[in-house]
């Protein structure tokens, strides 16, 4: 068990305002690993003016230094990669090689593409009389959840740092310990004091603290509807910039002429990994009728291959919200094929991979988030009826589509209202804008679209 102190604001570590702590606990046997400070009002105010004070310095470096410092930062990611990826299997009880393949993995994409994008972006332009500016839009407050707490970290510093704003980051209670090592990194990075700062704390204190601060010029938020709601709204009240990256309920359409063993499998491996928490995860397959029979088979057969192998889920309050999900489906009536409400261990956090079948469009679990190992097939009539289901919910995030034809495919994928869409499995991409359509939230994150959100325009006429 390790206590660790302070908070890293103006490029050092400080001692907290209070004397609360967090306790960090290992979801895959509920031991406490860690105690880190739980931020105030105090360590917010502080780290705010931080950003303030070296915003005008940062905002005037050449992009091109800032993009030296982000390819700093890239190397130093990369170096530490071991320790990030076993730091991120402590907190959130991630498998180690998940851990190193994506937790570890895709900061180092996200911060290299940005050291490039800093160093090629047009930050002026001519149009037609005017020269428009993109400058940066000030001092961000960036709040970041758990489920990739490594990368929904740096999907907002990246780009803030290379537009040339400053920031606060306030992590998710219960995955401090990797937002601490990123905050060594950016030090060894050699980016200037004061430019990023780190407060752990609970989320009603310091982060609704960083929210509310009159000092922010844009609020960042990842997480919950819910939380992602009064952000809004605190946002807007103050006359703020905000981006909301908030929840989903992706829907895997396997139109008659796709590989279904394929589109199943992959499928299913999409949805348990990382436990099933993952905002953009297809949680909804959606499978024609003639063929619903044999998916709902390969995709029991899939789910059991799991058990345990996926890790356990976050937290207990994760737990016990997944598996009443679960009991929620039966009780409407749709049927288990795989897994269940039974925990595969009885230390630890964990949800066994579970699959339903004959489940239809308005069931809670085809219409909620539950951010657990949860599968739910849908059946569908014909094309129209599958878009029908597939736009029936309030989300927009993600989304999947298979058939025989990648032609056929994007056809359908065209008529989906949602942020993205995976084509016969296509493979992850740190360039293309992700966020969401509907109530999924707004703005965009990765690569130049993320970009320009934290900018802002001004124009001379001559
Ligand atoms: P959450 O409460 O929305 O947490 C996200 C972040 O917001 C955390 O840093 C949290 O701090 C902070 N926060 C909480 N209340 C706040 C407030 N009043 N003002 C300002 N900041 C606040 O999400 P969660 O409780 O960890 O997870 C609940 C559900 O959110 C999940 O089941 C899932 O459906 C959804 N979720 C979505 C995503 C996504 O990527 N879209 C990610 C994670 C969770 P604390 O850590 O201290 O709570
Ligand atoms: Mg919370």
């Amino acid at each position: 068990m390790k206590a660790h102190d302070g908070m890293y604001i103006d490029g050092t570590w400080r001692p907290a305002a209070g004397t609360g702590v967090i306790e960090v606990v290992n979801p895959a046997d509920e031991e406490v690993i860690a105690t880190v400070p739980a931020g105030t009002v105090e360590d917010v105010d502080a780290a705010v003016r931080a950003a303030r004070a070296a915003l005008p310095a940062w905002a005037a470096t050449p992009p091109a230094e800032r993009a030296a410092r982000l390819t700093a930062l890239r190397d130093v990611l990369l170096a530490r990669q071991d320790e990030i990826a076993r730091t991120v299997t402590a907190e959130l009880g991630s498998p180690l090689k998940l851990s190193q393949a994506v937790h570890a993995g895709v900061p180092v994409a996200v911060a290299g593409s940005y050291a490039e994008l800093a160093a090629g972006y047009a930050f002026e332009e001519r149009v037609g009389n005017s020269t428009v500016l993109h400058e940066p839009v000030g001092v961000v407050g960036a709040i970041t959840p758990w489920n990739y707490p490594l990368h929904q970290i740096v999907a907002k510093t990246a780009p803030a740092l290379a537009a040339g704003c400053t920031l606060v980051v306030k992590p998710a209670e219960d995955t401090p310990l990797v937002a601490r090592l990123f905050a060594d990194a950016v030090h060894e990075a050699g980016i200037p004091a004061g430019v990023f700062n780190l407060v752990t704390g609970l989320g009603p204190v310091a982060g609704q603290a960083l929210a509310e601060h009159p000092d922010v010029d844009l609020v960042s938020f990842t997480g919950s509807t819910a939380v992602g709601r009064r952000i809004g709204a605190i946002a807007t009240g103050m006359v703020k910039r905000v981006a909301l990256e908030l929840g989903g309920k992706s829907a895997n359409v396997v139109l008659p002429s796709a590989d279904l063993a394929r589109a199943v499998n992959v499928g299913v491996a999409n949805v348990m990994s990382n436990s099933g928490q993952t905002c953009s995860a297809w949680t909804r397959m959606l499978v024609h009728r003639d063929r619903y029979d044999e998916a709902v088979e390969l995709a029991a057969a899939a789910a059991d291959k799991y058990g345990d192998r996926i890790g356990p889920v976050v937290n207990a309050r994760q737990r016990d919200r997944v598996r009443g999900y679960i009991e929620k489906g039966t009780a409407e009536g749709a049927r288990i094929v795989a897994g269940g409400p039974d925990a595969p261990r009885e230390k630890g956090y964990w949800v066994s991979p579970t699959v339903f079948a004959d489940v239809t469009p308005e069931m809670t679990i085809a219409q909620e988030e539950i951010f657990g190992p949860v599968l739910s097939v849908l059946r569908y009539d014909d094309e129209d009826d599958a878009l029908r289901i597939a736009n029936g919910t309030v989300y927009g995030l993600a989304g999947a589509v298979w058939a025989g034809d990648e032609a056929e495919a994007v056809a359908f994928a065209r008529r989906m209202d949602t942020g993205q869409v995976d084509i016969n499995g296509g493979r992850f991409n740190p360039l293309a804008p992700f966020g969401g359509y509907k109530q999924s939230g707004v703005g965009r994150e990765l690569g130049a679209h993320g970009l320009a959100e934290y900018l802002q325009t001004k124009s001379f006429q001559f």
